[in-house]
This record gives C-alpha cells, structure tokens and sequence, in this order.
C-alpha cells in the first residue's frame, strides 16, 4: 500500500526506517550495561572505526561488541557524530576558500580588464616652444614626457596657434607612424588647447616625435619620451 512518497522496497519509508533505527540505537544504549568494559577495543579503536581510517576488513571484528555493548555503542555514537561535524566543517572551509580564490580571480579580472578604460591625461605644454618649422627636430630642444598608459592628450598650442582643426601624429625616430589622430584646437581665457585620445600600450619607452598639422599648413615637429 503506497502511503507516501520516499517508500523503499521493504514498503516503509526513510522516515520509518530513521525511526526503527533511532529506537534500535536507543535499545542498544540501554539493553547491553557493561561496567566492567569486558572484550571493550578501546577508544582509539573506535575513533578509527567513526572516522573510517580503519579498512572495514578490519573493522568487522568488533561491529558484533559494538552492537551488544551499550558503552561502546554511547561512545562509537558521539565520536561519529563529532567527525561528521568536522568533515562537514572541513567541506565548508574548503568551499569558502574556493568561493574566496573565485572571488579574487574574478576581481583581478575586472580590475585588468578595465585598466585601459580609465582615463589617463597627459598635459603637453607647448605655449612657450617657438612654432618650428617643416620636420626637422631642434636637437637642443628638451623632449616632452608621457607614459605609456596615457589615453589622453590635452596639448597647449605654442602661443600665437590658430583655433580649428589639427591632424596629430606620434612616429619612432626613424620615421615610423606609431598612432594618428585629429583634434579640434580651441581657444580659452589665451590659451589654444587641442584634446584627442591616443593609445600608446603598443609603444616602447622611448623618444619619439609629435607632429602637429594646422589644415594644409606642414608638420611642426617636438621630440617625445615615451616612459
Ligand atoms: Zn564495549
């Protein structure tokens, strides 16, 4: 007759057999005094026994005593009880590290992965340099500094520069055109400013050059660090 969900082959469910075996377990700490602990393995026995370090093998020789001595079956009972507690400490501690390492990971992560969208602005001030002429570098002139990670350049013009529309231009030193871009220069409180984003984490530390080009008028060229 099918009563409840669970049933097992027998015809009684987990809970009856929980139940069964809970009032056995209650008979066998009653019905088996042993005050002398006659034939009794000994605690560290049972402790091997609980924590399953004994091979079963060798272990089956005392699960009869075990079973008619209420002393032992009292001790065996607590001492499973307590590894039970601490394997299942053990299998959360090794679950919350885990859980720790992926949470690292994953921040590491988001960290690496948003590097380069935070925005690094490098101030290029080129107001007191004299407005050079073609491409040629003055080799005297001191080199202008940014680092690598720089995403954003905010150049002052030299003084006296035109508003409007630049092309920009880093190239290596022997001529290669490392990142282009435009710009629109504008004109505040004196100062001719021209913004662009650049992406330099391909270049070497090294001197390079700026090139700055006002509509058809020619390159007008400073020497760059790159850190
Ligand atoms: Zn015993």
């Amino acid at each position: 007759m099918q009563r409840e969900a669970g049933l097992n082959a027998k015809g009684y469910s987990e809970k009856d057999e929980k139940r069964i075996l809970d009032a056995l377990g209650r008979g066998l700490l009653r019905e088996f005094p042993n005050p002398d602990r006659a034939g009794c393995p000994g605690s560290a026995v049972l402790k091997r026994i609980a924590s399953h370090e004994m091979p079963l093998a060798e272990a089956e020789k005392w699960l009869d005593h075990l079973t008619s001595c209420s002393p032992c079956y009292r001790d065996f009972s607590q001492l499973q009880v307590a590894y039970q507690h601490r394997r299942t400490r053990a299998f959360l501690a090794i679950a919350a590290s885990i859980l720790i390492a992926a949470c690292l990971a994953g921040w590491a992560l988001f960290l690496r992965h948003n590097e380069p969208l935070r925005t690094q602005t490098a101030l290029l001030d080129l107001r007191n340099r004299s407005i050079p002429r073609g491409t040629e570098l003055n080799p005297s002139e001191e080199p202008l500094e940014i680092a690598r990670n720089v995403s954003h350049l905010e150049i002052y013009l030299p003084l006296g520069s035109s508003d409007g529309d630049y092309g920009i231009r880093i190239s290596g030193p022997e001529g290669k055109v490392l990142f282009v871009t435009r710009g629109i220069a504008k004109m505040q409180q004196g100062i001719t400013s021209l913004a662009a984003d650049v992406n330099l984490s391909s270049a070497r530390p090294g001197l390079y050059i700026l090139q700055l080009q006002k509509a058809d008028s020619g390159w007008t060229s400073y020497p760059l660090r790159v850190r």
